[in-house]
């Protein structure tokens, strides 16, 4: 019941807090280069939903399959990281004391450590990937400027640049726009659909207006559980949507 193009399958994923049901046996598909946001009321579950992604949180029951037969039910996060599912948290965790270009070379090597990696000399096709990373966060004219240095908004992009040299195939971003101005909630916007170019996105966001303009997909969550799921238009026509969250 999937398209053969579907990177992620998640079957009843149930996540328990002690007595507390998290997600109620949740279902979640998506097809491979889609950007597709997950919505909600406060508490729905979609942190919990991207913590079970990337391994931070187990589930209680249920399966999850990424790609065409990985099971990441029992995998530890860096098997996921590994295999391609690359997590941004919200609190940024650049390197404040090294330049933009020194954080991306980090985070293309991160299993040497900061000053061994910086150390060693960078092959060409290492610099070309650097190089084409700055090119789409936007930051090629900042790359040797120290990171504590930038803006909020650029501080996030070089983040998710960090992430993105690990090339995954499934991005997760928490809230991207979170405290940025609306010029940088644009660039934001841009930057979204310019990584779909390389992986899969999804995408927790409380801005409406935003998911509005970007969403290729939208999942609703409400209590642990899918309420909807469709194309803005098709969600934004549910009764049970209304009720539960746009109409609040
Ligand atoms: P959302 O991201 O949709 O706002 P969350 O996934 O953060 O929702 O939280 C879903 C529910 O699970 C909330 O009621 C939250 O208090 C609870 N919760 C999340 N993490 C934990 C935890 N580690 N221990 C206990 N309860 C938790």
């Amino acid at each position: 019941d999937q398209p053969l193009t579907s990177i992620l399958k998640c079957r009843d994923v149930l996540v328990k807090f002690g007595d507390f049901t998290a997600l109620d046996r949740f279902s979640f598909g998506m097809a491979d280069k889609e950007i597709h946001f997950l919505i909600g009321p406060n508490g729905a579950g979609k942190t919990t939903f991207l913590d079970v992604l990337c391994g931070l949180t187990k589930m209680s029951d249920g399966s999850i399959t990424f790609q065409k037969n990985y099971s990441i039910d029992d995998k530890k996060e860096f098997e996921i990281a590994r295999k391609g599912i690359g997590r941004k948290f919200q609190a940024p965790s650049i390197f404040p004391h090294l330049t933009v270009q020194e954080n991306l070379e980090v985070a293309m090597k991160q299993e040497k450590g900061v000053f061994s990696m910086l150390r060693a000399k960078m092959t060409k096709k290492q610099k070309e990937k650097i190089d084409r990373q700055l090119e789409i966060i936007g930051l090629a004219g900042k790359r040797d400027i120290l990171a504590g240095g930038l803006s909020h908004g650029q501080k996030q992009w070089l983040e998710i640049g960090m992430v993105m040299m690990q090339e995954p195939e499934l991005l997760l971003l928490d809230e991207p726009i979170a405290g940025m101005t609306e010029e940088e909630e644009e660039k934001t916007g841009s930057l979204l659909r310019e990584l779909k170019q390389d992986c899969s996105l999804i995408v927790v966001e409380h801005d409406m207006d935003f998911v509005r303009e970007y969403a290729e997909k939208v999942t609703v969550m409400h209590e642990g559980t899918l309420l909807s799921e469709g194309t803005m238009e098709e969600i934004q026509q549910n009764d049970k949507v209304r009720e539960v969250y746009l109409g609040s």
